[in-house]
């Protein structure tokens, strides 16, 4: 097995690193969201400079106007974003939306949105959960009924992730009754500025907003704008899943690093009750067994990613490194909290705040991530029964 990259993959790492250097990411301050991440309207900025370069296209088929690269091409470059921190949080976003297009969208959603996704003037929003319906999302309320061409659409999405900030959402809605619960639903593109559509902020713990409620009224959308089939949108919202899954977290590990330097750092710059922090035993072999979980995280992302690249199944890889990615964002913040002391508590706007309050910043938005995108403990049950072949239902004693 040979984990190396390309001669061509490492060419393509360092052009990063040279487009980095003239777009420093500091120059696209993150405006919300966890930094390295970014959700913010100057993130957009960012994501127009990487369009302009043809990266946000850059695996895409030629004939779709994409420069037709391998897979791992786009993994080179997500990584290589993470470890310099630019904001490329709606790129993620705009990959699985645009392969999703490409595979299963009309020819009319193809020829109105993927130019402008290449060139990132759209970016999206994923409209599943209702507050009836979270991880058992097929309790989800949200209707659309057929007048002509169009389908009407009324409903309540909550925890919507960058929905005011974004220019369409991905709405997943009951369009027929009868038979199994998975039938039935249809996924649409709808465009936020679609009359009926009420965008609401939701504040979080950091005090920004990263999150949405929105309301539909009557919203219309052609029927040209459905995603996949009517009525098989439950196919389209697992296959999305499992890609958000994996491209929502791949950046973990690389930002992880880059978040470990800095403690790395301020251990060997630090002294404490009269002796560097990087002396300390407990200190060293807690950053080291963080390092440790961290190089696991990266190579258990690259490996599935190369099955991704080889149309290998991957019934429950996503949701296994979704875990693990995401509990060692949890781990590593509270890690820095302990070790930066009552400094780490403070906020980034105060002076005082010790790494410019970016482990703060980290503790507060790591927390929901073991449950935006299916929860850890549900996810430990796709692992247990897709991975292990253990039972679904209990089984009844005999
Ligand atoms: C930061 C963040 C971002 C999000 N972004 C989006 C977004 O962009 N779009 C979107 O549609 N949604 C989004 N969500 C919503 C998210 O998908 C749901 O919160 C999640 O699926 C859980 O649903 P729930 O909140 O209704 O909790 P519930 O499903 O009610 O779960 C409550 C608790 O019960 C546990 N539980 C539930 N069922 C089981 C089970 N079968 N076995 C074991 N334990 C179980 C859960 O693990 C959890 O601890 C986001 C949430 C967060 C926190």
């Amino acid at each position: 097995m040979d984990f190396a990259l390309s001669a061509d993959e490492h060419a393509f790492a360092a052009d990063v690193r040279r487009f980095l250097a003239d777009h420093p990411p500091d120059r696209f301050p993150v405006d919300g969201m966890d930094a390295g991440y970014g959700s913010g309207a100057h993130s957009r900025a960012f994501l127009r400079a990487l369009g302009e370069r043809g990266w946000i296209s850059l695996t895409w088929p030629r004939a779709f106007g994409g420069e037709g690269r391998p897979l791992m091409f786009r993994l080179v470059l997500f990584e290589e974003l993470a470890l310099a921190g630019a904001p490329f949080g709606p790129l993620a976003g705009c990959d699985q939306t645009a392969e999703a297009i490409i595979r299963d969208g009309s020819d009319r959603l193809r020829a109105e949105l993927l130019p402008r996704i290449a060139r990132g003037d759209a970016t999206f929003w994923q409209g599943f959960s209702e507050p009836g319906a979270g991880s058992d999302l097929l309790s989800l309320e949200t209707q659309a009924s057929r007048d002509g061409d169009q389908w009407v659409i009324r409903g309540h999405k909550i925890w919507s992730s960058h929905a005011g900030i974004s220019t369409h959402g991905l709405v997943l809605a009951r369009t027929a009754r009868g038979g199994r619960r998975q039938d039935g639903l249809t996924m649409f593109v709808v465009d936020n500025a679609t009359a009926g559509m009420d965008i609401r902020p939701i504040r979080s713990l950091t005090g920004e907003v990263y999150h949405y409620e929105v309301f539909l009224d009557g919203v219309r959308v052609h029927r040209d704008w459905v995603l996949g089939r009517e009525h098989e949108g439950w196919a389209q919202l697992l296959r999305g899943l499992d890609t958000d899954r994996f491209w929502g977290r791949f950046y973990k590990a690389p930002m992880l690093t880059r978040v470990l330097r800095r403690l790395v750092d301020y251990a060997n710059t630090t002294v404490r009750d009269g002796g560097w922090l990087a002396h300390d035993a407990g200190v060293r072999r807690r950053l080291a067994a963080m390092a440790t979980e961290i190089e696991v995280l990266r190579v258990l992302f690259y490996r599935i990613g190369w099955m991704l690249a080889e149309g290998l199944p991957t019934p429950y890889e996503a949701a296994l490194a979704k875990v693990m990615a995401d509990e060692a964002g949890q781990k590593l913040a509270a890690l820095g909290l302990e070790l930066l002391g009552p400094h780490a508590a403070l906020p980034p706007s105060s002076p005082w705040a010790a790494l410019a309050g970016e482990i703060q910043h980290l503790y507060l938005t790591t927390m929901g991530h073991t449950i935006a995108g299916g929860t850890s403990e549900v996810l430990r049950t796709t692992v247990a029964t897709r991975g292990l072949g253990l039972p679904r239902e209990p089984r009844a004693r005999t």
